[in-house]
């Protein structure tokens, strides 16, 4: 799987690469992570990148054509069937579990970062295929939402994360919180592991561990359990 981030600031989107699962995902080249600085595709001698909003108003907005520069020489560069171009957007999709099992399908995705006021409306229309947002908040960049989105698309990419640790068995997987997780000591502070996962009764365990997932959605997110079961999107979907 391949990412390509078209942004003001590489080495804010570097720097989680340098570290953890991730790390391990590049140097065995099952990800690719390209970093493409926005200045360089800047017009004029000072590699203007903004400018100010039409029809008043504070702050400055990203210029159009240093962003289909950028995305344009990434897709002539490094061409790519199955790409998808995302612009990062607190106005966007909620990014959620089914987002990223859909996205984790796609070979490359091109991920646009904002900054300032925003990026010119004419990324939005004639540009990304979607848009995405992470939360209802607004940060002052897409460079973290766009790590968001890269670390838990490639969690879903397979062998990015080690055999031991099985993505199927995480919250939201199947619709669910996962169960309540325990190491040693068995007593800490008082508080006790429950009997069952001390018992090595391996049925036990799995029925133990299936009603705590279903009451920990239903006392936490009970949202959730309308949706449980959902079909998760396949490759024919894309
Ligand atoms: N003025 C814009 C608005 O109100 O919609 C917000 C601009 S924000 C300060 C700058 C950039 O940060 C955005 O262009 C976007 O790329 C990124 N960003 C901010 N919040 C985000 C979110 N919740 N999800 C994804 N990207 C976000």
């Amino acid at each position: 799987m391949e990412f390509d981030v078209v942004t003001l600031f590489p080495e804010i989107v570097e720097a989680p690469l340098s570290r953890t699962i991730l790390r391990r995902a590049v140097e065995e080249g099952i990800l690719t992570v390209r970093t493409h600085d926005l200045r360089e595709h800047g017009e004029g001698p000072h590699r203007r990148v903004d400018d100010q909003p039409y029809g008043g108003g504070g702050g400055m907005i990203l210029k159009p054509e240093p962003i289909f520069a950028a995305v344009e020489s990434v897709l002539e560069r490094h061409p790519r069937s199955a790409s998808r171009t995302i612009l990062l957007s607190p106005q966007g999709a909620p990014f959620d579990h089914a987002a990223a099992v859909r996205l984790s399908l796609y070979g490359r995705l091109i991920l646009i970062c904002g900054r300032y006021e925003g990026v010119d409306e004419r990324v939005r229309e004639g540009l990304a295929d979607e848009e995405i947002s992470i939360g209802d908040y607004v940060l002052t960049g897409g460079e973290l939402a766009a790590m968001v989105v890269i670390d838990a698309v490639s969690r879903l990419v397979p062998r990015v994360v080690g055999e031991g640790e099985s993505v199927l068995r995480d919250s939201f997987a199947d619709g669910l919180l996962q169960h309540p997780q325990y190491t040693r000591p068995a007593v800490f502070r008082g508080m006790a592991v429950p009997d069952v996962l001390l018992s090595g009764r391996h049925e036990a365990i799995a029925a133990w561990r299936a009603e705590m997932s279903r009451a920990n959605t239903r006392k936490r997110r009970p949202d959730l359990l309308a949706c449980a079961g959902r079909a998760t999107p396949k490759h024919d979907d894309v």
